[in-house]
C-alpha cells in the first residue's frame, strides 16, 4: 500500500491533521491502536471557538455532546475563592468534552474529508529512496510523509532519535465519580505539595485530579486512601467532590511539560503532545493540538507543492508558543507563595511576568 501522508495517532491533533491533509487533496491515512479509553484533559477553552469553526469542526464537537463550561473558579496564592466567568469572554463559554466521544467525532470528520482511518500501531520506519517504509501491527507500507500525533509518547520522534526536553516532572493522579454538584465551572485550589483541579463531565461525572512530585505521586497511590486523604485536606475542590467511597481508584499520568528538540526534518514533523506538551495549569493541551494539527498539515501540504520554507515556519510558531507557555506558567507558579520552601513549589518558582490567561481565569 501507498500513501502520501501517515499521521500517527488519532487524537485531536492527528484527527484534525488528517482532515486538513484530505480537504487539501492528499491521501491521508490515520492510525491509532486506541489504548487508553479513560484519557484525561476535559476542557476546551472558548477561544478554541474561533479555530474550530474554521476547521467546520463545530459541529462534529456538538455531535459528542460536551457540556458548556462556563466559568474557573479558583483559589491560588491565599484560599479566598475567585471567580472568572467567561460570559464577558468574546468568544463566549468553553466545552468540557467527553473525550472517547470528542475523539471519534473527529476521526469521523477526518473521515468525512476524505481521509482513511484505521486501527493499528506504529511498529517500525526506515526511509529510502521510495520514502518511508512503515511497518504497522497490521501490515506494511510505503508513505512520503509521517505526522507524529502520539501524544506524550512521541513515538516516531524516539524511533527517530530526536531529544525531548522535559521540564520539572509532574504527576497528575486523577479519578472520576458521580457529580453531586450543579456547579458547571473548574474549580482550581492549590495545596502544601501540589495543586488540585475538577471538572464536571458529561454524563454526569465530575473529575478530579492532583498535580505533585513524582515521589509523592507514588507515596499517595500505594497507601489505601492516600488519594482520598489528600481529598479530604482540601478547602475548596472536597465541597464539590466529597471525599467518599464513590470514586474509582485513582490513576497517575506525567503531566510535567515538554517539548521535543526538533520538531521536524526530512519527511517528518511532529504536532500536538507530540511536539510539545503543557503543564495542566494551562488549559492548553488540546488548543494546541488542534492549531499544531492543522499549521502541520499545512506545512506538509506547502512541502508537497514545493515550499520548503514551511517547516521553518512551522518551527518558528511552535518556538513562540513554547516560550509563550513558559513565561504563562512560571508566571502562575510565582503568584503561591504560601508554601515557597516546600519541594513541590521550590522547584517551580521563577520570575513572575505579565498577565497570562490559563485555568486559572
Ligand atoms: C492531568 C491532565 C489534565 C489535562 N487537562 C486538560 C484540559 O483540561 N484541557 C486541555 O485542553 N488539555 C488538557 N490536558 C492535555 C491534553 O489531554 C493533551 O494536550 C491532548 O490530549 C493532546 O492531544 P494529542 O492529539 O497531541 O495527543 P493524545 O490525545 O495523547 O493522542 C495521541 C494518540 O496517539 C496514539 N498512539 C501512541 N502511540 C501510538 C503508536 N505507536 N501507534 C499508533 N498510535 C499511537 C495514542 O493511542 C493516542 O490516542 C491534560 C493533560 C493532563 C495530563
Amino acid at each position: 500500500m501507498r500513501t502520501d501522508v501517515l499521521v500517527i495517532g488519532a487524537g485531536p491533533a492527528g484527527a484534525v491533521a488528517a482532515r486538513v491533509l484530505a480537504k487539501a487533496g492528499a491521501r491521508a491515512l490515520l492510525v491509532d491502536d486506541i489504548r487508553d479509553t479513560d484519557k484525561v484533559g476535559e476542557s476546551l477553552p472558548g477561544a478554541a471557538r474561533p479555530l474550530l469553526r474554521d476547521l467546520g469542526l463545530l459541529p462534529w464537537l456538538a455531535q459528542s455532546k460536551p457540556r458548556a463550561c462556563v466559568g474557573n473558579v479558583s483559589a491560588w496564592g491565599d484560599d479566598v475563592l475567585r471567580a472568572t466567568d467567561f460570559i464577558r469572554d468574546p468568544n463566549g463559554s468553553g466545552w468540557h468534552v467527553d473525550r472517547q466521544r470528542f475523539e471519534a467525532s473527529l476521526r469521523d470528520a477526518a473521515q468525512e474529508a476524505g481521509a482513511t482511518w484505521r486501527t493499528a500501531r506504529l511498529k517500525s520506519v526506515t526511509r529510502d529512496e521510495a520514502g518511508w517504509q512503515v511497518q504497522l501491527s497490521d501490515g506494511a507500507l510505503c508513505t512520503r510523509w509521517l505526522i507524529d500525533a502520539s501524544g506524550r509518547s512521541g513515538i516516531l520522534a524516539r524511533k527517530l532519535g530526536v531529544a525531548r526536553t522535559r521540564d520539572t516532572p509532574m504527576i497528575a493522579l486523577y479519578a472520576i465519580g458521580e457529580n453531586r454538584h450543579a456547579d458547571e465551572r473548574t474549580m482550581v485550589e492549590s495545596v502544601e505539595d501540589g495543586w488540585w483541579y475538577c471538572a464536571p463531565l458529561p454524563q454526569g461525572r465530575r473529575i478530579a485530579v492532583l498535580h505533585v512530585e513524582a515521589s509523592d505521586a507514588s507515596r499517595i497511590l500505594h497507601e489505601p486512601h492516600g488519594w482520598l486523604d489528600q481529598l479530604a485536606a482540601t478547602r475548596h475542590i472536597r465541597l464539590l467532590c466529597p471525599a467518599d467511597a464513590s470514586w474509582c481508584p485513582p490513576r497517575g499520568a506525567d503531566a510535567g511539560g515538554a517539548c521535543l528538540q526538533q520538531w521536524s526534518g526530512d519527511g517528518w514533523l511532529a504536532v500536538g503532545d507530540a511536539a510539545l506538551a503543557f503543564d495542566p495549569l494551562s488549559s492548553q493541551g488540546m488548543f494546541n493540538a488542534l492549531y499544531t494539527g492543522l499549521r502541520g498539515a499545512q506545512a506538509v501540504m506547502g512541502v508537497l507543492s514545493g515550499q520548503p520554507d514551511e517547516l521553518a515556519r512551522y518551527s518558528h510558531q511552535l518556538s513562540n508558543v513554547r516560550q509563550t507557555y513558559l513565561r504563562h506558567t512560571q508566571y502562575f507558579y510565582a503568584a503561591e507563595q504560601r508554601w515557597k520552601h516546600r519541594p513541590f513549589w521550590r522547584r517551580r518558582h521563577a520570575e513572575a511576568t505579565q498577565m497570562p490567561r490559563s485555568r486559572l481565569g
